[in-house]
């Protein structure tokens, strides 16, 4: 089994050094939310994920939930650590106190969030997606059936779905088939199979509350037509209480190459009890508002699971004697092979990457809480522009990360890596549905471009890579030699927007095959500009934690020079536009 320690000396340097967004201070129901208190929830949050919820990673694996009888049973284990994991108020982390919260900003939960994807992401999707279903149900849902679910399922005693895909729809939500047929008394009756849904049954709550995508009978064909429904796994009575069996229930449980412990389900709906979220035929604009903060938790997702892959590859690496890294230096055969230079660059890819990509989610969850809860409706606007420009980016940079790292991770555990008896192949296999799930990294890096490109004129980048511009502009003295090359980075970036823009005009097939590698090249340089914010912090405060910071300024040195360069590559190979791709003929 892979080990874990919560990296929360980098957390905590996140948290008191680059917690510098003006809006983002401003909040006032953060204003109490301090280093103490963050320290002491983030020490709290490391011991259950390193001592409770990592060791179920193993045992779900290889005892994944079961179908019994129409009653689905997760992996031994899992109900006592959900228990465990509700009564000590976890999953109310972030949710409003009005509904029995706890009121963190995302600037704390997404730590939590890490740490949890890094010691089990099965376990944590039983609780991630009753956090997206709250987050919806909280934005569009009425007053009435606020008071009715919330409080149950930020308890934790009743947890969320998101129904959206079915056999014949997983991208294209506008061939969606499941219907339903409004009721005399303002209720619906939902009809229809959902395939992939995860946590779609289980035996962790007393009550499933499903968001369900639907067409209601006489809407229109297409995305235009689709309303969101909830439709509880029990019918929930006048006094809150549970009352009868809805029409909804199991078919079976897919068997999958990772996230095993998960339980991915297809569900059947019979004309269960819906009731309508937000407006008729708009339900995919409310079902938007889950899926883009899910987007962003999938990202965190690959990250949570790097860290792990890293720290473990780590240990190895210092322990794992072979070959002679140099003949002069090495007296007894063999040296630990982390002496070697290419294990050395390999650790260093990894753990520069993960870094950037953690100070990187740290602006963005500034940005989301500026977002959803500042006073001013200009501020909340500019800071929705960047977080909607940035969800892509973040939910497919950092899970396709995720393959590369854990992939090194394998490579450098050798054969030990592949076999079982490590546990790294596992963090391969459960990292790699974060590229699929949550619309595809293709269909993100299209969201990217053909969405948030054109949006306000394409204003949107032009204002983010122009707030980049300023901030680099004032850097002290010691980190100008790395402004300097993200300056030249961020040319190449400016130079391949307005060439994907014009694109985006007269050659759709030339900016659709050049979609991720922009992606990449604005994943890359936002990464760049984080670790800038990481070093202007580093050399202030130099004298008072040398290692910590003299560790960082390395790390830094390795990003600028061997992973920041990756962007000329994507930038020269896109801009030969789609020529050799479309004219070539399949057999
Ligand atoms: C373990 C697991 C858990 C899941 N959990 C949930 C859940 O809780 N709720 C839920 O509703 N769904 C869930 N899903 C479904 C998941 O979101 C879909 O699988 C995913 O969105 C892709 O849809 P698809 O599988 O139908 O692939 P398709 O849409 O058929 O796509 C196939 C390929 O074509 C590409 N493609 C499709 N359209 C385009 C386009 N316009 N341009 C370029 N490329 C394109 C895709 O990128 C992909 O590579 C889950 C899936 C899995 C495997």
């Amino acid at each position: 089994m892979p080990s874990y320690i919560a990296p929360l000396e980098d957390m905590m340097f996140l948290f008191n050094k680059l917690r510098n967004n003006e809006k983002y201070n401003e909040i006032e129901k953060y204003k109490e939310v301090n280093s103490e208190l963050v320290k002491d929830i983030l020490e709290e949050a490391a011991k259950i994920t390193q001592n409770l919820i990592l060791p179920l990673a193993k045992s779900g694996d290889d005892n994944p939930p079961i179908l019994e009888n129409g009653v689905v049973r997760t992996s031994p284990g899992f109900k006592e650590a959900y228990k465990k994991f509700i009564e000590d108020g976890w999953i109310s982390l972030s949710c409003d106190p009005k509904y029995g919260g706890q009121g963190m900003p995302k600037t704390v939960s997404a730590f939590f969030d890490e740490m949890l994807s890094s010691t089990c992401l099965s376990f944590k999707l039983y609780s991630e997606l009753t956090i997206g279903a709250y987050n919806c149900i909280l934005k569009h849902g009425s007053d009435e059936i606020k008071n009715k679910y919330l409080p149950k399922m930020v308890e934790g005693k009743w947890s969320g779905t998101m129904c959206l895909t079915e056999p014949v729809c997983g991208t294209d939500l506008g061939l969606l088939k499941t219907k339903a047929e409004e009721q005399s008394d303002g209720t619906y009756k939902i009809s229809g199979q959902k395939i992939f849904i995860t946590s779609g049954d289980h035996d962790l709550t007393e009550n499933i509350i499903h968001l369900v995508l639907a067409r209601a009978n006489g809407s229109p064909k297409g995305t235009k037509g689709i309303s969101l429904f909830l439709v509880p796994k029990f019918i929930v009575k006048e006094d809150g209480s549970i009352g009868s069996r809805n029409g909804v229930s199991t078919g079976s449980i897919e068997d999958k190459m990772g996230i095993k412990a998960s339980a991915t389900c297809v569900l059947n709906f019979d004309g269960a009890v819906g009731y309508m979220i937000g407006p008729k035929n708009k339900g995919l604009n409310s079902m938007f508002t889950m899926m883009n903060l899910e987007r962003i938790v999938v990202g965190i997702q690959g990250l949570g699971i790097s860290e792990i892959a890293y720290q473990n590859s780590l240990s190895y690496a210092k322990e794992r004697k072979q070959g002679k890294a140099n003949i002069t230096k090495s007296e007894n055969g063999a040296d630990n092979i982390i002496e070697h230079a290419d294990i050395r660059r390999s650790l260093l890819n990894m753990k520069s990457i993960i870094e950037g990509e953690r100070a990187l989610c740290f602006w963005l969850s500034q940005q989301t809480e500026v977002s959803l809860n500042h006073n001013d409706e200009i501020a909340k606007q500019q800071a929705s522009d960047f977080v909607s420009l940035m969800t892509p980016v973040v939910k497919s940079m950092f899970s396709d990360m995720g393959m590369e790292i854990t992939s090194d991770a394998m490579q450098i555990h050798g054969g030990y890596g592949f076999t079982k008896d490590l546990g790294i192949e596992q963090l391969y296999r459960d990292n790699r549905i974060t590229p699929i799930y949550e619309g595809t990294n293709s269909v993100q890096a299209a969201d990217l471009v053909f969405r948030k490109l054109v949006n306000k004129d394409g204003d949107i980048i032009d204002k983010y890579i122009n707030l980049i511009k300023e901030e680099i502009k004032t850097s002290e003295e010691k980190v100008q030699p790395f402004v300097k090359q993200l300056n030249y980075y961020l040319e190449i970036l400016t130079k391949f927007t307005n060439w994907i823009k014009e694109k985006i005009k007269d050659s759709k097939d030339d900016a659709s095959a050049a979609c991720n590698d922009y992606l990449k090249v604005l994943g890359f340089v936002a990464m760049a500009h984080a670790w800038i914010k990481v070093l202007e912090a580093s050399f202030r405060d130099y004298e008072n934690n040398k290692n910590f910071y003299e560790d960082k300024i390395q790390t830094a040195n390795f990003y600028f020079n061997r992973v920041l360069p990756r962007v000329e590559s994507h930038f020269k190979t896109a801009t030969t536009g789609s020529k050799y791709i479309m004219d070539y003929k399949f057999n």
